[in-house]
């Protein structure tokens, strides 16, 4: 290691998942000397982002890739979601001729690998694990050997477990919220074609897409109490089972019954602070959510956009706060309204569910928000302002009847007590990042009092028994 000169570069990107391959592209085309390092050759095989909005895969064109064409790909047209009431599915296409995309991970992540590999401003140093971050110098290994190379800007794209965000004094730590259980079906096809499938009323909100070639990937959001339990795998089959189309079924049980599905933990980290203008983080490695409305990939592409296209690090960091602050709102709203079966999360989803009902504009709005179309705070605050009033209207209805009073009462008193942690909790972390990061644990705390993921264990809420009886079963149109 020592004895030469380190190579220099412009640019060093610490991981080649998703965003640091775009991130790669980006700075190349612009012009710099990029050095791309890969920790694990095998880490596209995980269970991680397949469902891209129309802004990424916009992206991914303006690249030369156009994963639309590939077998394992399916146009993704938007959103159906089959609410636990009973009523008809509710549709939540893209607005205008947006389309997105679903495509299994691995092929995603192969062909941004191969594009950067053909790329002649970009090194790609797959097997390269950066052990050090100290000033312009990356220390890594690669084959058993020490190497290190110096750059001008070191950009952490590297993911939950960043290595790049500890070295600015930042944690890691990501809370928890529960799991995923990702499983793989051939030759079935889902009710709606070309539609992300939400199916709700189960353990938790369950997510279903068309991987091309009659599959279908089923994500299941498991309470990590639930998984921990020995009868998963039944209690799984049957109150999931429940829920899905019936010709999905037979092969959904027999998948899970033999062990073929992945894992992955879903975790939450809200976005503080993007670094300094010498080390800067981007996608996962900034901030992250539950996958459940998909923006991972398509915020992470928009970091690494908005960072080669700027000369100033302060305008980069000002820039995605803004456009990062609905998507993040509405990913945490989401998750904590679908997945939560206390009474103030049942209100409030049924409130979500009238509103999309009724009001095209708002399912419009909606699809807008989820694709990172719009990035308007004051028109989420407003559709989540309405969502509330409604929320709160239908539980004061209810209370008229003498017997709901102590229901209305301790479920309004929950969400009010919820929405002041959330709200307390997004006005410290949105000063943490005016400060550039400092505060980002007490930010944390103060949030995590509104979050699922610190509540109570929900397992025995949920009142699902392993007969799967509870469940609502699966009602197509
Ligand atoms: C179950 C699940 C489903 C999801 N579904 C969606 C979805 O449908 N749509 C969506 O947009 N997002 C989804 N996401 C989120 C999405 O997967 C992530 O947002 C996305 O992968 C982030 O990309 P990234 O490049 O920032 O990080 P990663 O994909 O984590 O890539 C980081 C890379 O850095 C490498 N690395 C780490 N440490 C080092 C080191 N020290 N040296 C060198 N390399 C290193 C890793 O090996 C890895 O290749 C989902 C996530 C999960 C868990």
């Amino acid at each position: 290691m020592t004895g030469h000169r380190p190579p220099r570069y412009d640019v060093a990107i610490v991981g080649a998942g998703p965003v640091g391959s775009v991130c790669a592209l980006a700075h190349a085309r612009g012009g710099a000397r990029v050095a791309l390092l890969e920790a694990n050759n095998g880490a596209p095989r995980r269970l991680a982002g397949e469902w891209l909005h129309p802004p990424a895969v916009r992206t991914l064109r303006d690249f030369g890739l156009d994963l639309g064409s590939a077998p394992d790909s399916s146009e993704g047209k938007g959103f159906v979601v089959f609410p636990e009431d009973g009523g008809d599915p509710i549709m939540l296409p893209y607005p205008g001729s947006s389309l997105g995309l679903s495509c299994e991970h691995a092929v995603i992540v192969s062909s941004l690998h191969e594009a950067v590999a053909n790329e002649p401003g970009i090194d790609f140093m797959p097997g390269a694990r950066v052990r050090e971050v100290e000033r312009e110098r990356l220390t890594f290994t690669r084959n058993g050997a020490v190497q290190s190379v110096t750059a001008g800007r070191t950009v952490g794209a590297d993911g939950r477990s960043s290595v790049v965000r500890r070295s600015l004094g930042l944690s890691t730590s990501p809370k928890t919220c529960s799991l995923m259980v990702g499983i793989l079906l051939e030759d079935v096809e889902l009710p709606v074609d070309g539609y992300g499938h939400m199916l709700c009323g189960g353990p938790g909100p369950i997510l279903m897409y068309p991987l091309g070639g009659n599959r279908v990937r089923v994500l299941l959001d498991v309470p990590r109490e639930r998984w921990a339990r020995p009868d998963r795998v039944e209690v799984m089959a049957s109150s999931c089972g429940a829920l899905l189309p019936e010709a999905l079924r037979p092969s959904f049980v027999q998948a899970l019954r033999s062990g073929e599905y992945s894992v992955a933990a879903n975790g939450v980290k809200p976005r503080i602070s993007y670094g300094h203008p010498g080390r800067v983080l981007v996608g996962d490695a900034a901030g992250h959510y539950h996958p459940l409305t998909g923006v991972g990939m398509t915020l992470g592409f928009g970091d690494a956009l908005a960072l080669a296209e700027s000369d100033d690090f302060n305008e980069f960091a000002r820039g995605r706060v803004q456009a990062t602050r609905a998507p993040e709102l509405l990913a945490i709203g989401v998750y904590e309204a679908f997945a939560d079966r206390r009474d103030e999360a049942v209100v409030l989803r049924q409130a979500v569910y009238r509103s999309w009902r009724t009001a095209p504009a708002v399912r419009d709005r909606t699809t807008r928000l989820l694709a990172c179309e719009d990035t308007s705070t004051v028109r989420l605050g407003f559709a989540f302002g309405l969502t509330v009033v409604r929320a709160i209207l239908a539980v004061v209805r209810r209370s008229r009847d003498e017997r709901a009073w102590p229901w209305a009462r301790e479920t309004l008193r929950s969400l009010v007590v919820r929405l002041w942690w959330l709200w307390r909790g997004f006005r410290l972390a949105y000063k943490a990042r005016s400060a550039g990061g400092g505060g980002d644990e007490r930010a944390r705390r103060v949030l995590a009092r509104a979050l699922l993921v610190s509540m109570r264990s929900r397992t025995d809420e949920t009142g699902f028994s392993a007969d799967g009886s509870g469940v609502r079963a699966f009602k197509s149109e």
